[in-house]
């Protein structure tokens, strides 16, 4: 008898990337497509379920084929039933998708719908950095900042799905607006956006201590790649990890998890993922410290549209 094959797709701001994955999450056949082209003037729901019938026809199979379908999705996502219902960013013709009831419909095959970064917490979870792990927390530095929360081997989802908004936490209470409306968001401070802020603003002032190429533009890899030392860098690198600290340390009080996976580009340095261990580990009551892991995530980009396979064998 020939494996279940399962149809992933992992609905980002600009691309969707699809994948056939078969029931130990290994992805057979792959494609990505914009859903951006035209300024979402083309909602992108439409330009997806399109593209889903060209993918698994160049994917060489039918719909028959498919033993079910698992979206992870960016923005607020009704897990229930499996459809957008905010978006933090500005994404037009997104927010009131139908996605389950559009692919159910049109498919007649089982669908379910997930929050992306939920999905790549649990995609860790299933073939990644959280593997035999059952209490986790994922959090992924990047624009934003973004988590999922794994409770005795479930994603929590709360009432409706949206649970393990980490990025909303509060840790300035006198802080920066948020886009959220709220004021000292973590995303404000610890995602990969604010650390190129405050570089960039120490290299205005004191443009000599930087190296030549920070001219030009500031990201992550430049800082890190300068890191060795540069002391008014370090500073802000140590500051940066400081505040993503204190979200995690706060996290891991309400879940007592047995390891925090880090996801986004930063977490492949060894260096950030040590400082950020030590500091959480020195502010943990103890007991909360005991045996916990702190690890870079394993999937990369892989790690939504896998969740999302988890998720609806979770479900079958
Ligand atoms: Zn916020």
């Amino acid at each position: 008898m020939m494996n279940k094959v399962y149809l992933g797709i992992d609905i980002g701001g600009t691309a969707a990337k699809f994948g056939l994955v078969d029931e130990d999450g290994n992805i057979l056949y792959r494609d990505e497509f914009s859903v951006s082209f035209d300024g979402y003037e083309t909602p992108i729901l439409k330009t997806v379920l399109e593209k889903t019938e060209y993918f698994v026809a160049s994917g060489g199979l039918s719909f028959k084929d498919i033993s079910g379908i698992g979206v992870s999705a960016t923005g607020q996502i009704d897990s229930v039933n499996g459809e957008v219902i905010g978006s933090a960013g500005h994404i037009k013709n997104w927010v009131g998708s139908k996605i389950k009831e559009s692919f159910e419909k049109r498919y007649s095959i089982k669908t379910v719908v997930i929050n992306d970064a939920n999905s790549a917490a649990l995609g860790e979870k299933w073939i990644g950095a959280g593997k035999g792990y059952k209490n986790i927390v994922a959090i992924t530095i990047g624009t934003g900042v973004g988590g999922g929360i794994i409770v005795n081997d479930k994603i929590l989802l709360g009432r409706r799905g949206l649970a393990g908004e980490v990025g909303h936490i509060v840790i300035h209470g006198d802080g920066m607006e948020c886009s959220c409306g709220n004021v000292g968001c973590l995303e404000k401070y610890a995602s990969m956006t604010a650390l190129v802020r405050k570089v960039s603003a120490l290299q205005k002032k004191n443009p000599s201590h930087f190296p030549k190429e920070f001219e030009e533009n500031i990201n992550g890899r430049k800082i890190f790649d300068a890191l060795l030392g540069n002391n008014p860098l370090k500073e802000a690198v140590e500051s940066w990890i400081d505040d993503i600290s204190l979200g995690i340390i706060s996290l891991v009080h309400i879940f007592n998890p047995e390891l925090v996976i880090i996801g986004g580009g930063v977490s492949s340095r060894k260096e950030f993922i040590k400082s950020l261990s030590e500091k959480v580990h020195s502010k943990l009551m103890p007991r909360f410290s005991q045996g916990l892991e702190i690890l870079p995530a394993k999937l990369g980009n892989d790690a939504g549209l896998t969740g999302a396979i988890y998720y609806l064998i979770e479900n079958e």
